[in-house]
């Protein structure tokens, strides 16, 4: 790609602009400026262009492929820039991340599938990614990956108050309780615990959470998140710093996500094909993605070979 790149930026310098009409490369400057050794260069990387150009020209987000599984969890974003939508909740952290003045406590609350656990978990590596704090992780060294792979790293613990057994839950916070969070995992520099569906958690747990809220070590995290706000104990609710509302993403930036991955897995973007998958998700970016691959399986979407 680099070399596809540098000719087109040597091409740019002649007064020479391509762009793409179709699946043909078009030419616009001065009529002498396309020597032949430029042209059989163009043709040499023909596939490559039309990518760079594609794009280039189609409004797309940038991620990239991680790990293996479905398209669910291979394009799970890991960086902020990856999110589609909830541009409020990306902005604020984003800022708290930038200005390194991260706070302790987060709420994440709003329906299903709208990316409440993914912001979590780019929190959790942005936090301890070896080039962090940031809220762009490289989400290639050790932190990030046990992250992403969700093994490996002990100094994030993740609990779901509804779907745990309810004596294993106990057990982790009376580990909590006796030994105070950041104490137990030595060698890490930040510790952050999760609670998924955190309307599930009896009275009593709630109040040790909020206890640990209260007088919080400087390496500890907490981010609760509920599709149930109403039902949260108020004064966890309350004791929170950052709230934060995600609502169903706009069917525009869920295309754009879609795009990404297309381009990704060399798929060409039908965008009337893509346009319904993202109506048809109601503004549920993991939805939309499932549905991606199921029709790319059902072999309703061109892919692309590099031989074209
Ligand atoms: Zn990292």
């Amino acid at each position: 790609m680099k070399k596809t790149i540098d000719l087109i930026e040597n091409l740019k310098a002649q007064g020479v602009e391509l762009s793409l009409s179709g699946e043909k490369v078009q030419f616009k400057g001065p009529p002498d400026a396309l020597g032949s050794e430029a042209i059989a260069e163009m043709q040499k990387h023909k596939a490559d262009l039309i990518d760079y150009l594609r794009l280039q020209s189609v409004e797309h987000i940038r991620i990239e492929k991680r790990g293996s599984g479905d398209f669910t969890q291979t394009y799970r974003p890991c960086r902020i820039s990856e999110v589609a939508g909830n541009e409020p909740a990306r902005k604020v952290i984003a800022k708290a991340f930038n200005e390194n003045r991260i706070p302790h406590s987060f709420l994440f609350h709003g329906l299903s599938g709208t990316g409440k656990t993914t912001m979590a978990r780019i929190i959790e590596m942005g936090l301890n990614c070896k080039e962090g704090p940031t809220c762009e992780p490289c989400c290639d060294c050790s932190y990030c990956l046990s992250i992403i792979n969700r093994k490996g790293n002990l100094a994030i613990r993740e609990i779901n108050a509804v779907e745990k057994n309810k004596d294993e839950l106990r057990g982790i916070l009376q580990e909590l309780d006796a030994y105070g969070f950041g104490g137990r995992f030595e060698g890490n520099r930040r510790s952050v615990f999760l609670v998924d569906e955190c309307h599930g958690l009896t009275q009593d747990q709630a109040q040790l959470f909020l206890k640990h809220l209260e007088d919080v070590q400087e390496d500890n995290f907490f981010i609760f998140c509920t599709t149930e706000f109403e039902k949260m104990l108020p004064a966890l609710r309350d004791r929170c710093i950052f709230q934060i509302e995600f609502g169903r993403v706009p069917a525009k930036d869920i295309l754009r996500l879609l795009r990404g991955i297309c381009f990704q897995e060399q798929i060409e973007p039908d965008d009337e094909v893509l346009r319904k998958i993202a109506e048809e998700s109601r503004g549920k970016p993991r939805v939309a993605v499932r549905e991606l691959q199921q029709v790319d399986y059902a072999g309703k979407l061109r892919r692309r070979t590099m031989q074209e």
